[in-house]
Formats: structure tokens, C-alpha cells, sequence
């Protein structure tokens, strides 16, 4: 299929370049033929002239007389220079300016020295014609010399432009004949090789089907002997007809399949023009997350510098707060051995230990030794508290019987209970646990817890103080009571240091607002959790709860449960 159309396309460009170069040849041609025409025709122009204006001046001489005036013929020789240049313009624009070669060139140049010699002569001529008759003739003879070489000078030249430019014409042409050859040639040779591949071609695509007519015939001499020979023919002529048939299918099948694939090879170029764009945006995505990742780098370097600052200022405020605990502590201490003896000495005054004192005094000896325990308690309670935070406070771990505990608790408080009309009720289980804890401390947690409770519950009520077991082993002591109440937003202020409630009990129960964060931090030491529970203007109830592995039983009794 692709060598006729090759064979076609070089058909096609040879012609067209055969044309091209003939119709430049011929144009040469013409050329060349248009020159000759006009220099010939500028040549023969430029003798007649000539001719013309010597005729003119002989036949002017000739009618010379007697009676011809001097200066009559002036006119014509002024004519006559016009004539001669004339004829001078005609050389000087339409042949020196042709394209001469230079033989050429030196003999139309050669022409003008001539014919300005002639001019001379004929106008003296014409001048003298009346005056000196001999002369005249003299100097006309001259003229006609020059004129009669002018006339072979141009002869001369005209020869040999015909020369030149007939030489270049043969040259001319038998460059385009041969052009035309080699092109002809070439032309001839593209032919019989389209003629070699058609054949070749005709023989391959018919093979086939002249080995199917064969085999045709073949078997139907063998299996229908009896039909005529023109009926064998018949059948094989349609036989090949369907096989040609077949090929124009499969032709348009294969065109169809071209056509399937010219679409896909489309849709492949879409789909690479797609993937193209999905890169494009994939990279831009990539960059955008180098740039996400980088400022992720930036915050976390910032955020590990603001956690190290805050390190070093939890340092700086932790060795500030160790400095402070230890300065309390000091003073605390500094603080109670000046008071314990001004309480001492208050107290041996009141009691009139050395002899009897008057009324008066004694009653200022009762408030000193009163104000100097409260100085000791407040002085106490700082110096716990240091204690704790400054990680100081030394625990004196035992078994501690509750029982003795709780005991101890009333005996204390009975009488100050007593004072304020309130009942104080303490609830053990039958089985009293023992309780592995700081004995001291333990009892400081609940005279502090039961001091409160007094301190805010009415006359005639009732405060209790119990103990209980949980199922998991736990043990929770409680004090409750049936006094003013918390408000449930003022419970975390009550537990830091310093918190209090602001009410109008409070001016009546004085205290500075340690008790609780005090008994919570000891409780916290002591491996236990404080829980306040409170209604206000029904009761608080404040639980401490002991885990299971500091909780004992005596052997051989059993553990009640709460
Ligand atoms: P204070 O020395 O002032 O009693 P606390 O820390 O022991 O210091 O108590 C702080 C505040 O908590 C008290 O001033 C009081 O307002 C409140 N409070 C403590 N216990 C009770 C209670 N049982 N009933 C009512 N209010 C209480």
C-alpha cells in the first residue's frame, strides 16, 4: 500500500520540478532573445540616423552656387548638431548603459570620439561651404571617412553582440535539454519501478488466489468430472469473487481496527496529558507539606524551648518555695521557745504561784497565756506546714488502736463540747480496726476536723465521730455534724491555705484559715484521701479514707463492715 503512494509523491515532485526548471530555462531564453532584438534594433536605429543626416549635408553642398550668400547654411549647422547629439544620446543611454563585456564596452565608447570628429567635420563643412569650395570638400571628404567608419564600427559591434549573446543561447540551451533529460530520466525510472512493484505486488496479493482457482478446479475435476468446463469456471470465478469478498471485509475490519487504535493512541495522549497535571498537582501538594512539615519544626522547636523555660522557672519557683518553707521554719521555731515561756510565766502569775496578786492582774495573766497559746497554735500550724512542703515533716509510722485514739479525741474536746451545749458522739465498728499511721499526726487530723465541727454547729446538736469498714478493705473515718453548712463553690477555697468562708461566723470563730489544708496535706502523707460533703444550713460531714493495705485486724476477730 505504501509503495504506489511513495511511487506517486515522487512522480508528482519530479514533475513539479520539471516544470519549475524548464519555465526558468525558457524565461532565460527569452531573455537573452529580447536583448539581441534590442541592441540590434538600438544599432540599426543609430546608422540610419546617421545615413539620414549625411545625406542631408551632401545634398545641402550639393546645392551650393554661385548665388548662395555666406551664412546662409549657419541654420543647418546648428540642426546639425542637434541631429548629432541626438544620435550621441541614443549611444551614451540605450547602448553604453546595456550589459556590455568590455571589448564591447571600449567600442561603443570608441563611437562618440568618432562622431564628435564627424560633427566637427560636417558642421565646418556646411560652414566653409560658401567661402572656400576646395576646403570644403577637403574637410567633407574627412567627414565621410568618419562616417564610413562609424558606420563599420557599428557594424562591428553589432556582430559581436550577436556573437555573445548567440553563444549564450546554445549555452542556455543545451543546459535545459539536459536538465530535461536527467529530469526525464529520473521520471522514467520512478515508472517502470512502480510498474516492478505493482507487478511484485499483483503477484503476492494474487498468489493465493490463483493457487484457491487451482485447488477449485482441482477438486471439482475430481468430485463433478461430468460438469462443463464453463460451468467450472463459473463456480470458480464466484468462488474467487466471495474470497475477494472476504478480503474487502477484513480491509474494512483492519480499517476499523486503525480507526479503534487512532482513538486509543487519542485517549492514551488524554490520559498522559492528565497524569502530566496530576504530577503538576502532586508536587505542588508535596511542596505544600515540606512547608507544613517545616512549620511543624519550627512549633515544636518553639514548644520545646517554652516547655524548658517553663522547666527552669518550676526549678527557679520550687528552690524559691524550699528557701521560703525553710525560713518559716526557722522563725517557727525561733518563734515558740519565746512563747511557750511567756505562757509559762503567764500562767504561774495566774495560778499565783508566788503569793496571792489582785484580781486584776490575774485576769490579764489568763488573757496573756490565752492569746499566747493562739500565738503557739498559728506558730504551730506554719511550722507544719513548712514542714510538709520543705518534704521536712519526720512520720513516726505505727499500729495505732482507733479505739485509743477516739478516746483520746474526747477527752480532749469533752469539756469545750460541754461549754457549747453540743452532744459528741463516737461510733465504732464492733470489731475497732488497728491503723498502721503516725499516732501523733492521726490525732491532730481529728481533733482539728472535731474543733471545727464545734466551732460551727449550734447549741444542742450532736457531732459524730465514726469509723467503718468498705468491702474492698478501706477504712473511712468521718466527722459530721449538723452545723451551718458549706457552700459547695467554697470548698476547694476552704482547703488551700489561708480559705475561709465569708460570713458573719466567721468574726465569731476567729481562726486564720490553716486548719484544713494542714489536716488535708497530713491526711495525704498519711497515704489517706480527705472528701468534704456539705449542705449549708444542714451540716458538713468531712470523710478520711485509709487505703486497704494500711488497715489491721487483731488476730482471731472478725471485721465488721460499713
Ligand atoms: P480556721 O482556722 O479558719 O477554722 P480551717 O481551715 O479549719 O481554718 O477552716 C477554714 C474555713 O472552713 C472556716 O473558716 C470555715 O469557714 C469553714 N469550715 C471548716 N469546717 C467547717 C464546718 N464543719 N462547718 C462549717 N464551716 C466549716
Amino acid at each position: 500500500m505504501l509503495a504506489p503512494i511513495i511511487g506517486a509523491v515522487l512522480i508528482v515532485a519530479l514533475a513539479v520540478v520539471l516544470i519549475g526548471r524548464t519555465s526558468d530555462g525558457l524565461e532565460k531564453l527569452e531573455n537573452i532573445s529580447e536583448q539581441e532584438h534590442q541592441t540590434g534594433k538600438t544599432l540599426s536605429d543609430i546608422a540610419n540616423q546617421l545615413a539620414v543626416t549625411h545625406a542631408y549635408i551632401h545634398d545641402l553642398l550639393a546645392s551650393v552656387d554661385a548665388e548662395t550668400k555666406e551664412g546662409e547654411l549657419y541654420d543647418e549647422s546648428k540642426k546639425l548638431l542637434f541631429d548629432i547629439h541626438d544620435i550621441r544620446d541614443k549611444i551614451e543611454a540605450d547602448l553604453i548603459t546595456a550589459e556590455l563585456v568590455p571589448d564591447e564596452h571600449a567600442l561603443a565608447t570608441n563611437l562618440l570620439g568618432l562622431l564628435e570628429s564627424y560633427r566637427i567635420n560636417a558642421t565646418n563643412a556646411l560652414l566653409m561651404a560658401t567661402v572656400d569650395a576646395a576646403l570644403t570638400r577637403r574637410v567633407m571628404s574627412d567627414a565621410t571617412t568618419q562616417f564610413n567608419i562609424l558606420n563599420s564600427s557599428l557594424l562591428e559591434l553589432s556582430r559581436l553582440i550577436d556573437e555573445r549573446l548567440d553563444k549564450n543561447l546554445a549555452t542556455q540551451q543545451t543546459a535545459m535539454l539536459a536538465q530535461v533529460g536527467v529530469f526525464a530520466g529520473l521520471f522514467i525510472a520512478v515508472v517502470i519501478a512502480m510498474l516492478l512493484i505493482g507487478v511484485f505486488l499483483a503477484r503476492i496479493l494474487t498468489r493465493d488466489l490463483r493457487g484457491l482457482a487451482a485447488d477449485l478446479e482441482g477438486l471439482l475435476d475430481h468430485y463433478s468430472p461430468d460438469v462443463s468446463t464453463d460451468g467450472k469456471r463459473r463456480l470458480v470465478v464466484d468462488t474467487l469473487r466471495y474470497a475477494v469478498d472476504r478480503v474487502g471485509d477484513s480491509y474494512t475490519s483492519l480499517e476499523r481496527t486503525r480507526e479503534e487504535l487512532a482513538r486509543s493512541n487519542t485517549e492514551l495522549r488524554e490520559s498522559f496529558a492528565t497524569l502530566a497535571e496530576r504530577e503538576y498537582a502532586l508536587e505542588k501538594v508535596n511542596t505544600e507539606l515540606a512547608e507544613t512539615v517545616a512549620r511543624q519544626d519550627d512549633l515544636i522547636q518553639a514548644q520545646v524551648r517554652a516547655e524548658e523555660a517553663r522547666d527552669s522557672a518550676l526549678q527557679t519557683a520550687e528552690r524559691a518555695n524550699a528557701a521560703k518553707s525553710d525560713f518559716l521554719s526557722n522563725m517557727s521555731h525561733e518563734l515558740r521557745t519565746p512563747l511557750n515561756a511567756i505562757i509559762g510565766f503567764a500562767d504561774m502569775i495566774y495560778a499565783a504561784s508566788f503569793g496571792p496578786i489582785g484580781s486584776k492582774y490575774q485576769e490579764y495573766a489568763r488573757d496573756i497565756s490565752l492569746s499566747g497559746h493562739h500565738l503557739l497554735d498559728l506558730v504551730t500550724d506554719i511550722l507544719d506546714i513548712s514542714r510538709v512542703e520543705a518534704g521536712k515533716l519526720e512520720l513516726n509510722w505505727e499500729r495505732v488502736d482507733l479505739q485509743e485514739i477516739f478516746d483520746a479525741c474526747e477527752t480532749m474536746l469533752r469539756n469545750r463540747a460541754a461549754d457549747a451545749g453540743i452532744q459528741l458522739e463516737i461510733e465504732l465498728p464492733d470489731v475497732v480496726p488497728h491503723l498502721e499511721t503516725d499516732e501523733f499526726r492521726i490525732r491532730q487530723i481529728l481533733i482539728n476536723l472535731i474543733d471545727n465541727a464545734l466551732k460551727f454547729s449550734p447549741r444542742d446538736s450532736v457531732i459524730r465521730v465514726s469509723a467503718a469498714r468498705h468491702d474492698d478493705g478501706r477504712l473511712t473515718l468521718s466527722v459530721r455534724d449538723s452545723g451551718i453548712g458549706i457552700a459547695e463553690e467554697d470548698i476547694p477555697r476552704i482547703l488551700e491555705k489561708f480559705g475561709q468562708v465569708r460570713n458573719s461566723h466567721q468574726h465569731t470563730h476567729g481562726g486564720v484559715g490553716l486548719g484544713l489544708a494542714i489536716t488535708k496535706l497530713l491526711v495525704e502523707l498519711l497515704d489517706g484521701e480527705m472528701a468534704i460533703s456539705s449542705e449549708v444550713g444542714h451540716g458538713t460531714t468531712v470523710s478520711i479514707t485509709f487505703p486497704e493495705h494500711r488497715t489491721f485486724f487483731p488476730p482471731g476477730r472478725g471485721a465488721s463492715y460499713c
